[in-house]
């Protein structure tokens, strides 16, 4: 069974439905667009595999650890867990208030600190636990990215010692790092299009389904030898 946070939209649903045709049970999570986690949950029972949908805010402590449990509980095991959900921030350093820094830090990196930290108790050898960083972790390409860029760097930082740590228990631990993808956060022809155009080496942006087939590879037979890495699916933007 795999928990994937926020599978609602975007990359996380393309995930959670990628995961479900390699055979998984999908429990995602969402924040507000409760309509469009059905969406998904039906898509996953129509390729004859359990489905779940669970509200829980990332920056919400309690409601992580509770959907983690409830996941749990509901299926029986949890083998794959997807550290997702991520909030966006976009703004001068200077100008960065401590509320936003809180906040934004919340959702990126002790969600999924936590997530990790209650899933891993439940998985036995050969679980997996797949972060979504960003190539902004990597490369500063713009300014303007001081906060994000250092949320995603720190979940980069979690998976290489958890990788580590959890190695012995046959546990593995990894970032992908999309590069520009096209979702309702990033979409193509918005106003970030062009310069983010001019950064990537193919010159489009992604699809979600890149993200999700990268991550399919980690939690799948391909991935049982790879942990601590940072996996760049970002068409050579950090190249
Ligand atoms: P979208 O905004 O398209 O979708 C975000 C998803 O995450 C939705 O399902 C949303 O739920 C959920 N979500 C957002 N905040 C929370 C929260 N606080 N608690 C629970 N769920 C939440 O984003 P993308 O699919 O583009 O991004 C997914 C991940 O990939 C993020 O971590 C992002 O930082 C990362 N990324 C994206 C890139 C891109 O170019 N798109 C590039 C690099 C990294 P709801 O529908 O309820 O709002």
């Amino acid at each position: 069974m795999a928990l994937v946070t926020g599978g609602s939209r975007g990359i996380g649903a393309a995930v959670a439905i990628r995961l479900t045709t390699a055979g998984a049970d999908v429990v995602l999570t969402y924040q507000h667009s409760a309509d469009q986690a059905e969406n998904v949950v039906t898509e996953i029972k129509a390729a004859g595999r359990r489905g779940l949908a669970v509200q829980a805010d990332s920056g919400d402590t309690t409601a992580v650890v509770a959907a983690v449990e409830r996941a749990v509980a509901e299926f029986g095991r949890l083998d794959v867990l997807v550290n997702n959900a991520g909030a966006w921030h976009y703004g001068s350093f200077d100008e960065t208030s401590l509320a936003e820094f809180d906040r934004l830090m919340a959702v990126n990196v002790r969600g999924p600190f936590v997530a990790a930290q209650v899933a891993a108790r439940h998985m036995s050898g050969g679980g997996r636990i797949i972060n979504i960083g960003s190539c902004a972790a990597e490369r500063a390409a713009v300014p303007g990215l001081a906060l994000y860029a250092t949320s995603k760097a720190a979940l980069d930082g979690l998976s290489r010692t958890l990788g580590r740590e959890l190695g012995p228990r046959g546990i593995t631990v990894n970032t992908v790092h999309p590069g520009p993808i096209d979702t309702e956060l990033n979409p193509a022809d918005g106003p970030a299009g062009d310069t983010n155009r001019q950064f990537v080496a193919l010159g489009r942006y992604g699809q979600a389904v890149d993200v999700a087939a990268t991550v399919a590879h980690l939690a799948g037979e391909g991935g049982r030898y790879i942990t601590g890495a940072g996996l760049a699916v970002d068409g050579g933007f950090a190249a």
